[in-house]
């Protein structure tokens, strides 16, 4: 199997994980009813800063959901706590967890059945209201009992704007593809990494005009989407494409059509 790729940001390695990967009907996400199925990667991200060890997004999980069987493939020969355990880590050493937001493809292992038993979750309280009210069927629904043992007993805590989840480890809340989506600026000064979780997910993306039947705020989305981009661009920043199955770490230049990726790699 391929090792991490792995990025030196300022004091801190970035390293990008995998979970395997998903295949899906993609009829619903591009709105339309094309049949057509798509394949997704899922790639956590694990920070070393200092004494602190973030993991940003947690994959499926032991397994795909209950809900989402019969919708979804999972295939994958690892997951993501032996990739874990591959950088030399067990699940105990992950202090701290941020979810973009609560679909089931990006909060697995953190939630169902929470595997890190001494880091703190970090989600966004928009996305947690949100997800109380999708129909029950959504995997975003499905994280909510979680999400609220966490908070009660101390595990999760719900962020209501940006900030610093620690030094060099920013959220920024950009919202569409769900309420209270945070995507993760890494690094300090002009030295940054972005992760943008479901905003720009993978390649095909990164045209702020394909619209996913999948967002539940497609204008805010776009918006977000053309804005962040800009940013990691002037400030040339990596971008690590969560569920890109190719190169999922790229720089972004605009173009007539929107964004295009170049591949960076190590
Ligand atoms: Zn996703």
């Amino acid at each position: 199997m391929a090792t991490a790729t792995t990025l030196d940001v300022g004091r801190m390695q970035v390293h990008i994980l995998d979970d395997g990967v998903f295949v899906r009907d993609a009829g619903n996400l591009f709105g339309g009813s094309r049949k057509a199925s798509i394949k997704g990667a899922m790639h956590p991200v694990l920070v070393e800063a200092g004494d602190d060890l973030v993991l940003i997004d947690a994959g499926f999980g032991p397994e795909l959901p209950e809900i989402l069987v019969g919708r979804y493939e999972l295939r994958r020969d690892e997951h993501l706590l032996d990739h874990l355990q591959r950088m030399g880590y067990s699940a105990g050493d992950v202090t701290h967890v941020i979810l973009s937001h609560l679909d089931a493809d990006h909060v697995g292992w953190a939630l169902g059945p929470p595997s890190f038993p001494s880091a703190t979750v970090y989600v966004q309280g928009a996305a947690l209201e949100e997800a109380r009210r999708m129909p029950e069927k959504d995997g975003r629904q499905a994280a909510v009992p979680a999400v609220e043992k966490g908070v009660e007993d101390g595990w999760c805590e719900l962020l209501h704007a940006d900030g610093d989840v620690l030094q060099g480890i920013r959220v920024e809340v950009r919202a569409g593809h769900s309420a209270g989506h945070q995507i993760v600026w890494i690094g300090d000064g002009d030295d940054l990494a972005l992760f943008t979780g479901d905003l720009a997910p993978a390649k095909i993306w990164l045209d702020p005009n394909l619209i996913s039947g999948v967002d539940t705020d497609p204008e805010a989305a776009r918006r977000n989407r053309i804005e962040v981009l800009t940013a990691a661009e002037s400030r040339d920043a990596p971008v690590i494409l969560y569920h890109e199955p190719g190169d999922c770490l790229v720089k972004v230049r605009e173009t007539e059509k929107g964004f295009e990726a170049i591949p960076i790699g190590d």
